[in-house]
């Protein structure tokens, strides 16, 4: 069985509908996908219509930003209510920060002649989108600024640039709760793909388990062999599952729907944990 628990629709800064990820995931011969779109789940209902026609069972799921020590850590939250209403008030603030956000971004680069406007970014996020630095790097391919978004990243757009600019987002230990709130279950992603080498993130697995982190994403594009190798360690020994996930995003980023899987025994732990929302089967 193929699981892929970790993608991006045009929802947030993937470039599949919600319905063409679907019908990717099972062209790539995928049996379950979820979608983990950033800071929305507006996605699901298109995913759960187009998995029906296409006979393969959707995992409805969010990407939840956070923050912690001035540094992005990104939770997954799986088989939330929907309608939960502190899940759904964090997110809707979390959105409105981005878009303010972004603008100011896009201030700061076109006050230092990069050749860019607030319409040209508008036109890359499609409605009701969550907005986000991938759709002003669209904006500068768009205009032929740069040929990819990665290259955007690196020469404009990295954490580390100075026309970076943060926005709100709680912190990993309140959004643990929250998502345990709402009835889901949360997994934390990717936790070493930001700085390899230095292992800050890893203590989070050993902060938040106790707290009701349910797993942790090991295999990730952004993992390498020794990076996957830790994050197992410490899963292993605070009682975290394990999960694997490409974090598709369409032409977004260069890695295929499916890329990495996850383990049935994680996908049966996520299911029996979580009591916000069902997993959909055809
Ligand atoms: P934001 O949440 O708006 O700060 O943007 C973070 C998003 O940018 C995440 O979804 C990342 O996957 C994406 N991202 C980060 N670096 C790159 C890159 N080099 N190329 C494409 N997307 C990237
Ligand atoms: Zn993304
Ligand atoms: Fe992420
Ligand atoms: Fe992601």
């Amino acid at each position: 069985m193929r699981i892929d628990l970790h993608t991006h629709s045009t929802r947030s800064d993937g470039t599949d509908a919600p319905a063409a990820l679907v019908e990717a995931a099972a062209a790539a011969g995928l049996d379950v996908v979820a979608l983990t779109d950033h800071d929305v789940m507006s996605g699901w209902d298109d995913a759960i219509t187009a998995a029906g026609s296409v006979g393969i069972t959707v995992v409805p799921g969010v990407e939840i930003s956070c923050e912690r020590d001035g540094r992005s850590v990104h939770l997954l939250g799986y088989l939330v209510d929907p309608a939960d209403s502190a899940l759904l008030a964090e997110l809707d603030l979390a959105r409105s920060s981005r878009a303010t956000r972004l603008t100011r971004m896009v201030d700061l680069l076109a006050a230092d002649g990069i050749p860019i406007t607030q319409d040209h970014v508008a036109a890359q996020v499609p409605p009701g989108a969550t907005p986000g630095r991938p759709h002003v790097a669209d904006a500068l391919v768009a205009a032929g600024v740069v040929p990819t978004r990665d290259e955007a990243f690196r020469r404009w757009l990295a954490d580390d640039s100075p026309y970076y600019v943060r926005y709100y987002a709680p912190d990993p230990a309140a959004a643990v709760a929250l998502v345990r709130g709402a009835g889901g279950v949360p997994v934390l992603a990717h936790p070493l793909a930001a700085r390899r080498g230095v292992a800050p993130t890893l203590a989070l697995v050993e902060e938040l388990a106790p707290l009701g982190l349910a797993g942790v994403e090991a295999d990730h594009p952004d993992h390498d062999a020794a990076a996957r190798r830790a994050v197992r360690a410490v899963a292993r020994h605070t009682g975290v599952f394990v999960t694997g996930s490409s974090d598709y995003h369409g032409t977004g980023k260069p890695v295929r729907i499916g890329a990495e899987c996850t383990d049935p025994d994680a996908l049966a732990a996520i299911e029996a944990l979580g009591t916000g929302s069902a997993v959909a089967r055809p």
